[in-house]
């Protein structure tokens, strides 16, 4: 039978493409490939950022890097990328990462790199959600295990 499509955080599958040049594995995420399809994304590498790259967080409707570039232009780019990715594999579904500017739920960083989380999506992470895709992170896998 074929398995559902899951769009999935690139750097939770062991990819090299955090802000930092590393990743952020997690061998539970991996074991959901037994009944999920993977389709990995990194929405700040689809939007053209290199890696590794200055951290970004979100200050209103901008995103601003660390170094004080706006990045929002490459931010929106590669969740639009994400989203037709999603689409193109016919996936309703997502697992995020945490935390993340682009792929965070929930809580994301308070824009002054001061380490303090508040309210709010990733820019990836709210597109998806506005065009019906579920958006899940690592912190809780059970609703995709059911
Ligand atoms: S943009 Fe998303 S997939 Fe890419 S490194 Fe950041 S959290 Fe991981």
């Amino acid at each position: 039978m074929k398995k559902e499509p899951l769009l999935v955080s690139a750097c939770l599958l062991g990819e090299k493409c955090r802000y930092d040049g590393g990743s952020k594995y997690s061998a539970k995420a991996a074991l959901l490939a037994e009944r999920y399809e993977f389709v990995p994304v990194c929405p700040e590498v689809l939007g053209g950022l290199p890696t590794p790259r200055p951290p970004s967080e979100i200050l209103g409707a901008r995103v601003m890097s660390k170094d004080g570039a706006d990045v929002t232009a490459q931010f929106r780019l590669g969740a639009a990328r994400s989203l037709e990715m999603a689409r193109k594999a016919g996936a309703v579904k997502a697992l995020l990462k945490s935390g993340s500017p682009s792929c965070g739920r929930g809580l994301v960083h308070d824009g002054f790199f001061s380490g303090k989380l508040v309210p709010g999506n990733g820019v990836t992470a709210a597109l998806l959600e506005e065009n019906g895709i579920s958006v899940h992170t690592e912190l809780d896998l059970a609703p995709l295990e059911r």
